[in-house]
């Protein structure tokens, strides 16, 4: 009979055999979801016996983590902004440092009461959906390319009960969606990251995670580019651009909104005290 804590013992072991972050948490965090618990509650349950069924279940789960597959898309979601998020492979794994972009913009316009909002590249949905969920007055336009995506972005949207967001397909910039409208926002986490960088990043990313979520396959700024010079027709007079942005782009980045006409332009660290959010006023 395997217990609790011998399969974590177990699990850990071998995480830590393929150099996994974390093993111990991992192996934790797969269990919990198993027996559907909280993480913690394992400690109260160590000498439990697992069943067959459930023994053979967190193997399975142990042989996909073990090929690097992130623990969210093997439980199949994620918390952001204090909400529920379900993803699988087709989205990108909503990151903590993307709350502090739907902070900064929440903290400009809790007190607003008419927003309509654009989310370029909307993924999971969940910079929409927590959008959404604390800005009542807001009416939000959310795309993406992928049909695949937008149906997790959908699903996100619906168990989070927001109805005020619209979710479409289309690449915004070539297709002229939305041409006959005006934003007062408009955010975006674009693929930032450089072609260069991109052979570098963890096996959890580069095995699992979308990449066209991640890369632009050139120099990182591609979409910095194309997107402040879609905004500086398709914002108000007064609307804002909001950009999450990669690890040492600031500059660069700052450099393309003044160059489209944007002012005021603001930098925001995260944790870690990197800059990680740029916003700026049209005019
Ligand atoms: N908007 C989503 C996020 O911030 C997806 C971003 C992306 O796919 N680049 O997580």
């Amino acid at each position: 009979m395997l217990t609790v804590l011998n399969a974590l013992k177990l699990a850990t072991e071998y995480f830590e055999k393929k150099a996994i972050q974390s093993a111990r948490i991992n192996a934790e965090l797969l269990l919990a979801h198993l027996l559907n618990c909280k993480r913690l509650d394992l400690y109260l349950r160590f000498d439990q016996p697992l069943a067959e069924s459930e023994v053979e279940h967190y193997r399975h789960m142990i042989a996909r983590r073990g090929k690097y597959e992130p623990v969210q898309y093997i439980i199949g979601c994620t918390e952001f902004y204090g909400l529920q998020f379900e993803v699988n492979a087709s989205v990108l794994i909503p990151r903590p440092e993307t709350e502090i972009l739907v902070e900064t913009i929440i903290n400009r316009y809790k007190f607003s009461d008419r927003l309509k909002i654009l989310d370029i590249g909307c993924g999971s949905g969940n910079i929409s959906v927590a959008l959404a969920k604390n800005l009542h007055a807001a009416e939000i336009f959310s795309i993406d390319i992928s049909e695949e995506v937008l149906k997790v972005a959908r699903t996100n949207a619906a168990k989070n009960h927001v109805a005020n967001v619209q979710f479409l397909k289309g690449d915004i910039i070539a297709n002229g969606l939305l041409s006959d409208h005006s934003f007062d926002l408009i955010v975006s986490n674009p693929p930032y990251v450089s072609e260069k960088e991109y052979n570098s990043l963890q096996k959890e990313i580069t095995m699992h995670e979308p990449k066209q979520a991640v890369t632009d396959n050139e120099d990182g700024l591609m979409f910095y580019r194309r997107i402040s010079d879609y905004a500086k027709t398709s914002l108000t007079d007064d609307g804002y651009l909001y950009f999450e942005i990669g690890h040492g782009q600031s500059q660069d980045v700052k450099f393309i909104m003044i160059e489209n006409g944007f002012k005021e332009i603001q930098i925001v660290k995260d944790y870690q005290q990197i800059d990680r959010v740029i916003y700026g006023v049209k005019s």
